[in-house]
């Protein structure tokens, strides 16, 4: 492109884009109607079109309702984000512990309990060490995968901390609990951790919460039965 050419483009271009955007009529809100009554005689405003006035306070409705869609999205997230563990996405403890008092609330009133369940990873130490703490990341969230395919909907999974989690099963009886349980750690045991040739197995505690007991009196005798299970060789469960 030669000099005049770039001085031809450049005669042509608009102005301003600003100017060249501006929309067809001013964008008046309420609130600067509102300002405007303050600063002039009412009369001016008398002469604003009703119209206008109108549209402008639809449109700060409008945006309010927007900003308060939005602001409630963010709470959801917040509420989400403190109740769950951002690893496997399993409820944390708080989370499970506000799940739970509503069950045994339901419980209380139906006289229909729930069991408990508490799982430790088996030698999930040694696969740290030896596979590296990537790895071991991957297999908690390939343990939590593999128990959300086999839980039902209304079981409620808690990681409790480290390699340790609490599932809370409505309705169900120990006998139920524990062939769920059993099923599940032949599951793992025979699927591997992705990109590895090794599967895990766990301990695991099961009972059923005693309606006149505290939910932590409940869980500390489902980690009791884990221990005992630990104590007889690991990879099986124990109720307590
Ligand atoms: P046991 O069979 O007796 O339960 O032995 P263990 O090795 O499973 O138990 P131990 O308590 O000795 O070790 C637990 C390990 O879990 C140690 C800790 O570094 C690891 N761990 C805890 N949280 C995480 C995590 O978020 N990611 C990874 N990769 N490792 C974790
Ligand atoms: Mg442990
Ligand atoms: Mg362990």
């Amino acid at each position: 492109m030669n000099h005049n050419d770039s001085q031809l483009t450049h005669l042509h271009r608009p102005a301003s884009r600003r100017l060249h955007r501006r929309p067809a009529h001013p964008v008046v809100t309420s609130s600067a109607v509102r300002s405007s009554v303050a600063e002039h005689a009412p009369s001016v405003v008398a002469g604003l079109p009703k119209a206008m006035i109108r549209e402008a306070g639809m449109f700060e409705l409008l945006a309010a309702e927007l900003r308060i869609a939005e602001l409630e999205k963010e709470l959801a997230e917040a509420r989400e984000a403190a109740s769950t563990d951002p690893l496997t996405g399993a409820l944390n403890r708080r989370g499970f512990e506000q799940a739970c008092q509503r069950e045994l609330a339901l419980a209380r009133r139906s006289g229909l309990s729930f069991a408990l369940a508490h799982l430790d990873i088996d030698d999930f130490k040694n696969l740290n060490d030896t596979l590296g703490h990537q790895v071991g990341d991957k297999a908690l969230l390939h343990l939590v995968n593999l128990l959300r395919k086999s839980m039902r909907p209304s079981d409620v999974l808690c990681r409790f901390g480290g390699e340790e989690f609490v599932l809370m099963l409505p309705a169900t009886s120990q006998e139920e609990a524990v062939k769920a349980i059993s099923r599940f750690l032949r599951e793992c045991s025979a699927n591997f951790i992705p990109g590895t040739d090794r599967a895990l197995t766990f301990s695991a505690g099961v009972v059923v919460q005693d309606l006149s007991e505290s939910l932590e009196q409940a869980i500390q005798r489902a980690d009791e039965a884990t221990y005992a299970a630990k104590r007889s060789g690991k990879n099986r469960v124990v109720t307590g």
